[in-house]
C-alpha cells in the first residue's frame, strides 16, 4: 500500500523534525517547533491522539471531479478479489497523476526540477496558513489572489513563516460533490475558478521562501489561464503545488502544520496526496 507506506515514511520524518529541533532537556516532553512561537505540540499529545487532526483530503470515486484534457480520465475502482470467491477482498484502482487532492512536483511544468519520489521527505512537513478569499471568488469566479491581499493577511495575522505552505481557501471545496459546479466551464469550455497571480507567486517565493502552494479547486493558476504562469513560476523555483484541497473551512488562518504524503511514483510529475493538518487541541 504506497499510500501508507508515504504516510509511515512522513510520521517518520516528523519525528525526526522534533528531536532535531528540540532535543529533550530534562525528560519532559519534547515540542515541535513552532512556526511563529505560538503553537506548540509535544510528541506525546501527537501520540495519545491529544491534538486535532484536520483530514485536508477528498475521498476518491468515479464522480470525483478531474481536469478536462486529453486522455484524463474519472478515478477506475475494480475487484480483482472477492472474500466469497477467493476468500480475500482486493481491489485495483487507476488515475491520472494530477487527480483528487494531489501534489505537482516540481518537474510538472519545468525542465531539470525534482519529479514527486525525488522530494525531500524533510519537505512534505511544514507550518501552514490558510488565506481566504471566498468573499472576493463569490464576486468574481475568476479571481486572482494579489499581493495586497497577501500584505492585508500579513497586517491581520503576522508574517508568514518561512517554509511555509501557503493556502487559498477560495470556497470552491463546496462544489466538489458537483462536477460541472466545480470546473464551472463557459459555453466555449473554457474553466472559471479563483487562483494564485503571477505576482503574488512571485512574491510569496521571493519575500517569503515558502515551500510551496495550496488550493481548494483544479488548479493553482485561475480557471481562463492558458499560459499556467503560476505553475511555472512555483516549479520554476524547486516548490511543488497542492490541488483540491479539501476541509479549508475547517482550519484556523495560521498556527497549524502540515503533513503531506504524494504517492511515491518512480519519475512521477506529482502524485495523490493524503493531507492533514495538525494543530492543538481546543485552540
Ligand atoms: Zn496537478
Amino acid at each position: 500500500m504506497p499510500l501508507a507506506k508515504c504516510l509511515l515514511h512522513s510520521w517518520a520524518t516528523l519525528s525526526m523534525v522534533v528531536t532535531l529541533a528540540m532535543p529533550p532537556a530534562d525528560g519532559v516532553a519534547q515540542e515541535l517547533p513552532s512556526p511563529d512561537g505560538v503553537l506548540g505540540i509535544t510528541l506525546g499529545q501527537l501520540a495519545a491522539g491529544d491534538c486535532q487532526m484536520v483530514d485536508l483530503t477528498h475521498a476518491l470515486n468515479d464522480k470525483s471531479p478531474f481536469w478536462p484534457g486529453e486522455d484524463y480520465q474519472p478515478f477506475q475502482l475494480r475487484t480483482i478479489a472477492t472474500l466469497e470467491k477467493n476468500g480475500v477482498s482486493s481491489k485495483a484502482f487507476a488515475m491520472p497523476e494530477h487527480f483528487g487532492t494531489h501534489l505537482d512536483a516540481p518537474c510538472h511544468f519545468e525542465q531539470g526540477q525534482p519529479t514527486v519520489d525525488e522530494i525531500a521527505a524533510t519537505d512534505l512537513f511544514a507550518p501552514g496558513i490558510v488565506i481566504d478569499i471566498s468573499m472576493q471568488s463569490e464576486m468574481d469566479a475568476d479571481y486572482r489572489l494579489s499581493v495586497a491581499d497577501l500584505t492585508a493577511w500579513e497586517q491581520a495575522h503576522g508574517p508568514i513563516p518561512r517554509r511555509s505552505i501557503v493556502i487559498l481557501n477560495t470556497g470552491w471545496g463546496r462544489h466538489w460533490t458537483n462536477s460541472v459546479r466545480y470546473r464551472n466551464q463557459d459555453a466555449l469550455g473554457k474553466m472559471h475558478f479563483p487562483g494564485f497571480s503571477a505576482e503574488a507567486a512571485r512574491w510569496l517565493v521571493k519575500e517569503r521562501s515558502i515551500r510551496g502552494v495550496g488550493i481548494d479547486t483544479l488548479s493553482i493558476d485561475y480557471g481562463p489561464s492558458q499560459d499556467f504562469i503560476v505553475h511555472h513560476i512555483i516549479n520554476g523555483a524547486g516548490r511543488y503545488g497542492l490541488e483540491n484541497i479539501a476541509n479549508l473551512d475547517k482550519l484556523p488562518a495560521r498556527n497549524f502544520f502540515l503533513l503531506l504524503a504524494p504517492i511515491k511514483i518512480s519519475g512521477g510529475t506529482g502524485g495523490p496526496t493524503r493531507l492533514f493538518a495538525v494543530q492543538p487541541k481546543n485552540k
